[in-house]
């Protein structure tokens, strides 16, 4: 799937799939918000990890792709859990820094 194939509602797709996920394995009295965050925190850790100490050549992407989808599916999960509708919060957070950093050909000379 392309992203122009994308849904409007992808994150609440992911969501969905992300708690029958749990679910089927009894896992969310685990998945408290508190857990959640600090699962999300260990996971930036490991994708920053990566890039810790400049190294002299980039980290195999394989590796950055699956500790990105680790940050992601945390976030999400947790979104989830806390009550967030992603795609409604994402889009007002956009607007609102369209609104606060205006494009360089808006602003005055
Ligand atoms: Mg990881």
């Amino acid at each position: 799937m392309s992203n122009d194939e994308l849904p409007d509602d992808w994150p609440g797709q992911v969501q969905r799939e992300l708690r029958r996920f749990a679910e089927a394995r009894d896992w969310p009295r685990y998945h408290t918000p508190r857990n959640l965050i600090l699962a999300l925190v260990g996971e930036v850790g490991e994708l920053a990890e990566l890039y810790q100490w400049d190294p002299p050549e980039p980290p195999p992407m394989d590796r950055v792709a699956e500790e990105v989808a680790d940050v992601l599916i945390y976030l999400l999960r947790f979104a989830d859990v806390a009550g967030v509708d992603v795609a409604e919060s994402v889009a007002a957070k956009i607007a609102r820094n369209e609104q606060r950093f205006p494009p360089i050909e808006d602003r005055p000379a």
